[in-house]
């Protein structure tokens, strides 16, 4: 059996399924149930303490999960719910969705972590989710991190779902431990135990022929080279048409910077500074930001491009208040935000500038800019910043300023803008949406994100031209940066820089490896029926690494 899903982390598993996540019933009522409760707690708790190497992101949700099995309101709540006649399992569900309730109507953040509280109250239900030997590809019909919670990472083999998404919290946990994770599956056709594999075009193959086995055995051995091998290489500098080429990382918070620091990336190409606000009930002060700033920076020899807050469409900040918009990925977002909201926007961008003055390798990146009259009311924000900070004694430094283009306006108007900015980087995540008219939220509507599209081809072909043609460089920060099969249509398109998250830069090194060896001619002019070579020069590249013998030098040394 064969079932296509999306994929959301890249990559190859082998394995048995087996499926977790699952709920076990507690019947127990009365006085037996709140006995059975305090152990079911005290597992659990103890479970967090001793869960290690985890992202901030996860650390974070586990504090909460902390913070709510050790508040005596919870267990109030149970208690009430027992009294009223539930079984305990009953009483945890009831008492987890009032928890979510109260915390959703106070706090943004926990709002759009509901989904990950909700499992609370199931893993609380079923602490036996101990792997000790053995590597599985684990399944169900939704999951959470908290699920893996006992499962050493070594042991997981993959992940498959049938509800999820690439930008779940889910997602970025695996893609950052490099697990491969494929969803839309339906998982009510799968039992446990039957040898199967998950191909990295996304395929789930239950007990798969040998000859299928075999090779994707091999090609998974590669890939491991592949990453271990290319840790050197990205030191290295890559050159396409005597120009250099930078690969640069993606981060969301000083410990992404540290992931990718590890990782040998030279710099960052989008530093998504909204992340470190949405975790928090307040704003960052300042002085938190500048010294986040200074320490990313100093993780770096190559440029590190901060994003001012991106906060709008799917990010909502609680605090601010927003009225509720109707269209919000068409409303109050981004820069757009930022200069309605000039206080919290002059705190980041003093912060910013005496971070710069430190660090020579700073840049700062405006979102979602559709006239240059943004640009400029933005400038002149920078400019009463410069004032503030001199009255006030304090260094500072204008650095390079871009802007992201992910407004099909913007990109349509490239040549206006570009006198305004040093750089500018393209958001496809963004700019797909607005071109397909794709709500890049709504499963129903993915299979409209076409990168290869003529309309979005030419939008971007447009934006770099512009820039060359000004004597300025362009990159690309949106996901279509790291996925490798259109690597050679934007090298030939003349990108000059390519950021993605940290765990995609080894595959798109080797690549690289790859096309300066071979012929990728005949790709522009663009049309898209032509990423039928895209496909076989992809093809074509894992079969030469397949061919290659990695134990005997391998071919990037
Ligand atoms: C983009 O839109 O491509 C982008 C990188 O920004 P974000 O995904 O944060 O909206
Ligand atoms: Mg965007």
């Amino acid at each position: 059996m064969q079932l296509q899903g999306i994929i959301a982390s890249e990559g190859i598993s082998i394995g048995k399924l087996k499926k977790i996540g699952f709920k076990k019933i507690y019947t127990e009522k009365g006085s037996k149930a709140k006995e059975v409760f305090s152990i079911l707690k005290q597992n659990l708790i103890n479970k967090i303490e001793s869960t290690k190497n985890i992202s901030k992101e996860t650390n974070e949700i586990f504090e909460i999960y902390k913070a709510i099995l050790m508040d005596p309101y919870f267990e109030e709540l149970i208690d009430k719910n027992l009294e009223n006649g539930d079984n305990l399992s009953e009483s945890i569900e009831a008492s987890t969705v009032e928890i979510i309730d109260l915390m959703s109507s106070t706090n943004a953040y926990m709002k759009e972590r509901s989904s990950d509280i909700q499992r609370l109250g199931i893993v609380l239900q079923n602490p036996i989710n101990e792997i000790e030997s053995g590597k599985f590809i684990f399944y169900n019909d939704s999951l959470a991190v908290i699920d893996f919670l006992s499962i050493n990472v070594n042991l997981i083999e993959g992940i498959i779902t049938q509800n999820g998404s690439k930008i779940s919290h889910l997602a970025i946990w695996a893609r950052n431990n490099n697990i491969p994770y494929v969803y839309n599956i339906d998982t009510t056709k799968l039992t446990d135990n039957s040898d199967s594999v998950i191909t990295k075009d996304g395929k789930l193959i239950i007990e798969p022929p040998a000859e299928i086995l075999n090779q994707l055995k091999e090609e998974k051995i590669n890939r491991i080279k592949i990453i271990e091998k290319s840790m050197y290489f990205q030191k290295k500098n890559l050159f396409y048409k005597n120009k250099k080429i930078t690969i640069a990382a993606n981060i969301g918070s000083l410990e992404d910077g540290y992931v990718a620091a590890e990782r040998k990336v030279n710099g960052v190409g989008l530093f998504r500074t909204e992340f470190m606000f949405l975790a928090k009930d307040e704003p960052l002060s300042e002085e938190e930001q500048y010294k986040i700033y200074k320490e990313t920076a100093n993780l770096f020899n190559d440029t590190v491009i901060i994003r001012t807050l991106d906060i709008g469409g799917d990010k909502e900040l609680k605090y601010l208040n927003l009225e509720k918009e109707l269209n919000p990925f068409l409303g109050i977002r981004g820069l757009r935000l930022s200069l309605e909201f000039r206080d919290l926007f002059k705190i980041q961008l003093r912060a910013i500038l005496r971070a710069a003055y430190e660090c020579n390798n700073i840049a700062i990146m405006f979102p979602m800019v559709t006239i240059e009259d943004e640009i400029k009311k933005a400038k002149s924000i920078i400019e009463e910043c410069k004032k503030e900070l001199s009255r006030e004694n304090k260094n500072y430094k204008v650095p390079s300023i871009g802007i992201m283009i992910e407004v099909p306006s913007a990109a349509l108007n490239a040549d206006n803008l570009i006198e305004s900015v040093d750089f500018m980087s393209i958001g496809t995540n963004d700019l797909i949406q607005y071109t397909m008219a794709m709500d890049r939220t709504n499963n129903k509507v993915s299979y409209l994100y076409l990168p290869h599209n003529n309309a979005v081809i030419k939008l971007i072909k447009n934006v770099i031209d512009v820039c060359h043609q000004n004597k300025k460089w362009v990159g690309m920060c949106g996901s279509m940066a790291c996925e490798m099969i259109y690597y050679p249509l934007l090298l030939e398109l003349g990108l000059d820089e390519f950021s993605m998250e940290s765990s995609q830069i080894s595959f798109i090194n080797m690549y690289h490896t790859y096309l300066m060896e071979h012929n990728i001619a005949n790709i522009l002019p663009w049309n898209e029926k032509k990423i039928e070579i895209l496909q076989n020069l992809l093809d074509d590249f894992w079969i030469w690494l397949k061919e290659k013998n990695f134990s005997r030098g391998g071919i990037i040394s």
